[in-house]
């Protein structure tokens, strides 16, 4: 692929604050983009060239964003497939729509990674009670009822300890009546997350693995680096590279894991765009998980991944973003806010990156 002239135009479905971040390193690399999203006035349109306000399959509106862009991508896995595809007939789509089917579906996704010899937890499709029964019965009582589709944040999930028998009467209506997966509970000893990135001529980069802390399904922190040997860190690596290759990839990857108490991994799930827990790479890193990815999908050569501090990287949840002038009164934090006029509980509002000591590499 020929690399993407300055002056071009990238496109972006989704005006959340990965589209805005997105925006903002394309600008720096000279790139001017559009955004598509219903809301107006979205966090990535505040810093973008233009938004295209329509629903992400108005059709319409797809074939406006191929006409003034060069390329297009994606800040969230819900984009419906149907669109992407048609969008990928009249601009190249990075990363591929093919990542959007496996990444939609957790049952989907965990039989691809299966397929390619990557382990996840034990799970079984459940799509009424008497199901349900079953699944846990074979999982010894306990396991995490998930949507298959749409969930996100913790969001459309139920945990099961300890229950076998019946009693599940009403479970699969109260998810809402939709197809379900039960996962295995795993007894895991941290989560760990790897961002990686493929370039248009299959080049590979990865940057160190973060251990992530959820609270209320919702990321809280990351945090450099994660407390894991190096062969753990390798495997993780290695999967997400296995998984980029096989997806005939181009741009950034979000990887999660579970690491067992002797190491192991599974993969939890595979976010097909920048991810939260690469939030930290743009304090501590040169080139950010957002210029990595504006890399990839502009055909230039990938960046360097090193890691120059140990950090911490917090979300900012609803009100806590009032801590945010405190947090500036500290030299060694690194904020960013969305610009999202009004917190809510549980909305993402900003994140900082507290930097501990240089890594001495
Ligand atoms: P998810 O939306 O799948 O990322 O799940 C949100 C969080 O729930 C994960 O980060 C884990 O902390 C926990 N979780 C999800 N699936 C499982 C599982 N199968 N076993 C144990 N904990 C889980």
């Amino acid at each position: 692929m020929t690399p993407l002239p300055p002056d071009s135009t990238i496109g972006i479905i989704g005006g959340g604050q990965l589209g805005r971040m997105l925006a903002m390193a394309a600008a720096r690399l000279g790139y001017h983009t559009a955004i598509l999203e219903p809301q107006a006035d979205c966090p990535a349109a505040q810093v973008a060239d233009r938004q295209i306000v329509a629903a992400y399959d108005d059709t319409a509106a797809l074939a406006d964003l191929a006409d003034g862009c060069a390329v297009v991508t994606y800040e969230f896995e819900n984009v419906p497939v149907a669109g992407a595809n048609a969008l990928a007939a009249l601009v190249p789509v990075f990363p591929p729509p093919r990542a959007l089917e496996v990444a939609q579906d957790r049952m989907v996704e965990k039989q691809f990674l299966n397929g390619i010899g990557i382990p996840t937890a034990h799970f079984a499709p459940v799509d009424d009670d008497d199901q349900l029964a079953a699944a846990l019965a074979r999982f010894h009582g306990n396991g995490v009822l998930k949507t298959r589709r749409m969930g996100y944040d913790g969001k459309g999930q139920r945990v099961f300890r300890n229950m076998t028998g019946s009693g599940f009467s009403g479970t699969c209506e109260a998810m809402g009546n939709v197809p379900l997966i039960l996962e295995d509970f795993v007894p895991f000893e941290r989560e760990i997350s790897v961002i990686a990135a493929r370039g248009a001529d299959g080049g590979l980069a990865a940057y160190d693995p973060a251990e992530n802390v959820h609270r209320d399904g919702i990321l809280h922190t990351s945090t450099l680096p994660a407390r894991i040997g190096a062969a753990t860190a390798e495997a993780a690596r290695t999967a997400a590279w296995k998984i980029l290759g096989e997806l005939d990839y181009v741009g950034v990857i979000g990887v999660e894991f579970f690491v067992l108490e002797d190491g192991s991994l599974l993969v939890n799930e595979i976010a097909p765009r920048v991810h939260n827990s690469g939030h930290w790479t743009e304090a501590a890193c040169t080139v950010s998980q957002f210029e990595q990815h504006i890399r990839a999908i502009a055909g230039l050569p990938l960046g360097w991944t090193q890691r120059h501090f140990d950090c911490v990287m917090e979300n900012l949840i609803g009100d806590e973003v009032l801590k945010a002038p405190a947090l500036l009164a500290q030299p060694d934090v690194v904020l960013h806010l969305y610009g999202k006029a009004e917190s809510r509980p549980g909305r993402k509002m900003g994140h900082f990156t507290r930097l501990g000591s240089p890594t001495g590499r």
